[in-house]
């Protein structure tokens, strides 16, 4: 988007850092009032980048496929025009699908901030919870369903769900949802949302079946990519330490003084015993941390992710896909204690780190089977991770 030119104010020191072309705010979108109350009640000034691209075409009523991965402030770029054009009625005016539960409650949570002055209500639908609450809810009207598709679709068959007025349709973290196995539901939920909506689709790689979402079922949408390098990745300074799979653990404690007191870590295990072993053995070092992983009770898993983000607790071991979409703030680092098995997930995973313009830091350990999976990353990322050695192996 191209911006109009006017010089720094003059008379501050900021005016220094002042960038050379200003920026938007939130006032400059045709935006009802309540909305830009919300936003101001969040703090946020100016739109992030995937924002101030994707507000105009989806508050104009268009479609929009963007490419832009959690961190660059895409829930907003969404919930924004959702909240700006619904009323409250008696059923739902938007679907937001997303593959997770934990990323199920994040969006809950950011819609019902945003549509804090308006009457509209969200509502959460996800698994491994009562149903008992969700009939309610719907049957009180809903207006915004954030879903996971799996339960989504369970409300649609018994019928506890009706999208018939649906004006809105997000598909987020498209790729995701093809992952965990959601894509056919989501496609048969698709399918039953009325032609005349709106769609919006959010997904951090485009691989065949997300293309072939857009191609079918999108109208003419405006195609934004907000690649990995401005979003994220450039804020983050990413090393790789090789490392013997045996002294993991020990070259890992070894790394204690560089974190510092304040430090908000999530350790990524590729498998769940991995995580369940390491928690064990961090614990047993005398690290206050938790696990994070499938296999564990829906309970637990809220519990670990509200003590993390309250700052409670400051390190936790996580798998992929317990971890996606997770937005938690202030993270300083992300340690890949198992190497990213392809450069998409190394993407997702750094990208809990460095949010919204903070510096952060991404380590990953390459152990003596991993080049293959490190050369793959470094070729996706322009070599973007620097050798550092351990201080285990620098005695
Ligand atoms: P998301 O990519 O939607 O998960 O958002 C990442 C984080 O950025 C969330 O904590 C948002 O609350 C925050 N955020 C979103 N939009 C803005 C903005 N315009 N200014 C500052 N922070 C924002």
């Amino acid at each position: 988007m191209i911006l109009p030119d006017t010089p720094a104010p003059e008379g501050s020191g900021a005016a220094l850092l002042a960038p050379t072309v200003p920026q938007q705010t939130f006032g400059d979108f045709p935006l009802r009032e309540p909305v830009l109350r919300a936003i101001a009640d969040l703090g946020w000034t100016h739109p992030t980048e995937i924002q101030a691209e994707a507000l105009p075409p989806l508050l104009d009523g268009q479609d929009v496929a963007g490419q832009a991965q959690t961190g660059s402030g895409k829930t907003a770029a969404f919930g924004i025009p959702i909240v700006n054009r619904l009323t409250h009625g008696l059923l739902p005016g938007a679907i937001i699908l997303v593959p997770t539960r934990e990323l199920c409650r994040q969006v809950t949570g950011e819609l019902e901030k945003l549509a804090k002055y308006t009457d509209l209500r969200v509502l959460a639908l996800y698994g491994g919870t009562r149903m008992r609450g969700q009939f309610t809810a719907l049957e009180q009207g809903s207006d915004i369903v954030v879903g996971t598709p799996g339960r989504v679709l369970d409300h649609l068959g018994r019928g506890t769900l009706r999208v018939d007025a649906v004006k809105f349709v997000v598909l987020d973290e498209a790729d995701e949802m093809l992952d965990i196995g959601f894509a056919e539901d989501v496609e048969n939920i698709l399918r039953r949302t009325p032609r005349a909506r709106q769609t919006a689709l959010f997904s951090a790689t485009i691989p065949g079946w997300v293309q072939r979402l857009i191609r079918r079922y999108q109208r003419n949408p405006r195609h934004i990519a907000i690649t990995p390098d401005q979003a994220t990745v450039a804020t983050v300074e990413q090393r790789y330490y090789e490392v013997a799979e045996r002294d993991k653990l020990e070259g890992f404690l070894s790394l204690e003084d560089e974190f510092g007191r304040d430090a908000r870590l999530i350790i990524f295990r590729r498998m769940q015993v991995g995580v369940d072993r390491l928690a064990r053995d961090l614990t047993h070092a005398g690290w206050l941390v938790q696990a994070l992983h499938g296999g564990m009770a829906q309970v637990d898993r809220t519990r670990t992710i509200d003590a993390f983000r309250r700052g409670d607790l400051r390190v936790l071991i996580a798998t992929n896909v317990a971890a996606r979409g997770l937005d938690i703030p202030d993270v300083t680092h992300v340690v890949n204690y198992d190497i990213p098995q392809n450069p998409e997930e190394y993407i997702h995973r750094i990208g809990r780190t460095a949010r919204a313009g903070k510096a952060g830091v991404a380590m990953t350990f390459v152990g003596e089977w991993d080049n293959d999976f490190l050369e793959a990353i470094q070729a996706q990322t322009g070599g973007a991770l620097q050798p550092a050695t351990l201080p285990l192996y620098a005695r």
